[in-house]
């Protein structure tokens, strides 16, 4: 029996449908909503896919548990009966304000009382959207990292108004499906791992941007000097170049504008995107 008898995930995307699958996995009912049929369907289809990607990490031995606890995740596009029953509801709609604004007062008008809401969002911290759940106190961010069940942290992170029970029920929850809970104990953007990350992504890139080293350099120094398994630009071909390129020009710094008009020239314009294309700052298979 997990904290929460069941589970709904608004939004069937790229994280949201990873979210189910791991809870699902762990012998949680889920149910996922999304706005309509065709969402739906996208959905599913990306289901499909994440069995395929988490039997070939985790071995063929594991196909028929992950098959069928991709086959038992409900749809609907009904909201007030996809969240019923729901002890949790996990937001993962798009980044925007307003639209995850407009969602929680929807949500907020068809669920249960006592149901819990987080929202998986990335770059917005909770107090921007705790009012618009009418629950402040039952509100928190709860951040799940792409590729769920190998990157498996989840960051758990409350407002001022966040009851500290409904916190703690939370960070249970995500052990009990598998994750590693990591306590953000105030409001940080960035929560911590991005709080670490871009920094050293930033300082990266601007030695490349410079001239004063290459790529490769960079990523051999950061290796031997700390022990850590992977360089920057090994985890920028990882995240992908047009993220970061997205990132680096929405950025009003003009070393990150410089960075932005080399990653484009140099990668984007030739169709190299990181791992997901075959080639970003290294070549993979
Ligand atoms: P996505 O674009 O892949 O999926 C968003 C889904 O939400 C789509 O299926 C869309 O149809 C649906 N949607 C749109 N409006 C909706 C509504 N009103 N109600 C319900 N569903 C609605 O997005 P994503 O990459 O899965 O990101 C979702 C959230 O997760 C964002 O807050 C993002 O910051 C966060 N996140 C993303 C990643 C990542 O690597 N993609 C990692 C961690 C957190």
């Amino acid at each position: 029996m997990t904290t929460f008898s069941a589970v709904t995930v608004l939004g069937a995307g790229v994280l949201g449908s990873q979210i189910a699958f791991q809870t699902a996995t762990h012998g949680v009912p889920v149910t996922i909503y999304d706005i309509n049929d065709d969402a739906v369907a996208a959905g599913r289809q990306r289901l499909d896919a994440i069995v395929e990607q988490y039997v070939a990490d985790v071995g063929e031995d594991h196909r028929a548990a992950a098959t069928d606890a991709a086959a038992g995740i409900a749809f609907a596009t009904d909201l007030a009966a996809a969240v019923a029953h729901a002890g949790l509801v996990i937001e993962a709609v798009p980044e925007r304000v307003d639209l995850k604004r407009e969602v929680y007062q929807q949500l907020a008008a068809v669920a249960p009382e006592k149901t819990v809401f987080a929202t998986n969002s990335s770059t917005l911290l909770p107090s921007a959207i705790a009012d618009a759940t009418g629950r402040p106190d039952r509100f928190l961010a709860l951040h799940f990292a792409n590729h769920i069940w190998r990157q498996n942290t989840a960051e758990v992170m409350g407002t001022e108004q966040t009851d500290p029970a409904v916190y703690e029920r939370v960070a249970a929850f995500a052990e009990e499906i598998g994750m590693v809970p990591i306590r953000v104990r105030k409001e940080q953007p960035g929560y911590v791992l991005n709080s670490l990350l871009v920094p050293l992504l930033d300082a990266a890139s601007q030695l490349v941007a410079r001239g004063v080293a290459d790529p490769e350099t960079v990523d051999t120094t950061w290796r031997i000097g700390t022990g850590a398994p992977v360089g920057p630009f090994q985890i920028f071909d990882i995240v992908g170049l047009r993220t970061a390129h997205a990132i680096a020009s929405a950025s009003p710094d003009e070393g990150a504008q410089a960075w932005a008009a080399y990653l484009q020239s140099e990668y984007l314009d030739k169709g190299k995107y990181g791992v997901e294309s075959g080639e970003g700052f290294y070549r993979y298979r």
